[in-house]
C-alpha cells in the first residue's frame, strides 16, 4: 500500500494506531490466514468516520471487524485496510435499566456490568467471545438469547461516512443476519434494553452456561465457534456427525471430537485447510442427507 495513504491515516487515527502488513491470525480466534495490508485501530466515532470517508475517496478497500470470533481469513490475507473495533472504542454506560456501549465493548464486559447493576438480559451473551459491534452484525445467539432481544437503537456508519440511527424493528434481525450486515454498516454504538433483576441469580445464570458451554465445547483449542448455521429442523453438528466426520481432519484442520459443529486448529492450520475441510463437509452432508450446510463463520478472500 503507498505510504502517503499510510500517512493519511496515521494523521487521522495517530501512529500507533496503524499497523503495517499485520498477520491475520493474530488478530482472529482460528488462528489461520496471512497478511493484511493495514490495520488501523480508531479511538473514537468520530476518527472512524474520518477514516471511512478518507479511504472511501481514495478509493482503496476496507472491511470492519471485531474481535475476530466469527472470521477467516485466506492464506492471501486482505488487500486493503482492516478497521478494527476493539478495547480503544469500549466504554460502557449504565443508566437505570439502559445499557450503552460502544461497538469494540466486549460482549462479556457488557454481560459482567449488566450484572454489577443487577440487570437481567444479557446473561445469554457473558459467553460469546466477541465484540457488540461484531454481536449487532451477526444478531448473535446462545441459549435462546439473542442480540434482537436486548438491542433497541444502533448508531452506524454507512460506507461514504454518513451516521445511520437504526431503532427496533429497523435492524431487520433474524437468525444471524442484520440490516447492518446486509447493508455493509459500520455499528459503532449500541443502547440495550435490559430489566432489574437478582444479581445472584445473574451471576449464577451466567456461570451455568458458562460451564454448560465449557463442557461442550472445545474451548482450549483455536476455532470460530459454530462454523455452519443451523439449517431447519435440523443441527448441523448432529448431521455432521452422523455422516461419519467427527474428528475427521484435512491438514491442521479437524471436525472438533467434542462438538461436530465446530472446526479446530490442531496447531499448524493454513486457511487451506479449513476451507477445504468445510467444503468437505458441506458435500458430504449434502450427499448423505440432502441438507446444504450454510457457514455462519466468514470467510475472506478464497482458498
Ligand atoms: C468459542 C466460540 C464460541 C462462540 N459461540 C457463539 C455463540 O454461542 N453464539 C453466536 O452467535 N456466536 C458464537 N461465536 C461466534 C462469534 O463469537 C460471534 O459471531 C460474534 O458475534 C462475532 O463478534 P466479533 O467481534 O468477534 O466479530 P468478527 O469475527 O470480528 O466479525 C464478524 C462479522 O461481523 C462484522 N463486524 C464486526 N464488527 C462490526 C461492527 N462494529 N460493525 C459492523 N460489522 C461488524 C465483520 O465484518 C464480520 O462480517 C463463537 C465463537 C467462538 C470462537
Amino acid at each position: 500500500m503507498k505510504q502517503d495513504l499510510i500517512d493519511g491515516l496515521m494523521a487521522i487515527c495517530g501512529r500507533d494506531s496503524v499497523k503495517v502488513d499485520v498477520p491475520m491470525k493474530e488478530y482472529t480466534s482460528m488462528k489461520v490466514g496471512g497478511n493484511a495490508d493495514v490495520l488501523v485501530e480508531p479511538d473514537s466515532i468520530e476518527k472512524i468516520r474520518e477514516c471511512v470517508s478518507y479511504l472511501g475517496s481514495a478509493n482503496v478497500p476496507f472491511m470492519v471487524m471485531g474481535n475476530g470470533s466469527n472470521l477467516i481469513f485466506s492464506d492471501e490475507g486482505y488487500r486493503g485496510v482492516i478497521i478494527r473495533l476493539g478495547n480503544k472504542i469500549s466504554k460502557i454506560e449504565v443508566e437505570g435499566e439502559i445499557m450503552v456501549a460502544e461497538a469494540g465493548a466486549l460482549l462479556s464486559a457488557c454481560a459482567n456490568k449488566a450484572a454489577e447493576h443487577s440487570l437481567t438480559g444479557l446473561e445469554f451473551a457473558s459467553g460469546i467471545p466477541g465484540t457488540l459491534g461484531g454481536a449487532a452484525c451477526m444478531n448473535a445467539g446462545a441459549y435462546d438469547g439473542e442480540m434482537k432481544q436486548v438491542i433497541v437503537e444502533t448508531l452506524n456508519l454507512d460506507k461514504n461516512g454518513n451516521f445511520i440511527t437504526l431503532k427496533g424493528d429497523e435492524h431487520e434481525f433474524s437468525y444471524r443476519k442484520s440490516k447492518i450486515q446486509n447493508e455493509g454498516l459500520i455499528c459503532l454504538k449500541a443502547v440495550m434494553k435490559l430489566q432489574k433483576g437478582d444479581k445472584d441469580a445473574i451471576r449464577a445464570k451466567m456461570a451455568d452456561l458458562n460451564s454448560r458451554r465449557r463442557e461442550k465445547q472445545p474451548l482450549d483449542m483455536p476455532s470460530a465457534g459454530s462454523v455452519f448455521k443451523r439449517p431447519p429442523g435440523h443441527f448441523a453438528g448432529k448431521l455432521i456427525d452422523d455422516c461419519g466426520l467427527r474428528g475427521y481432519s484435512i491438514g491442521g484442520a479437524q471436525v472438533s471430537g467434542k462438538h461436530c459443529g465446530f472446526i479446530v486448529n490442531t496447531g499448524h492450520a493454513t486457511a487451506r485447510d479449513i476451507i477445504q475441510l468445510i467444503k468437505h463437509i458441506q458435500d458430504t452432508v449434502y450427499d448423505k442427507t440432502g441438507v446444504m450446510l450454510e457457514t455462519e463463520v466468514k470467510i475472506i478472500g478464497g482458498a
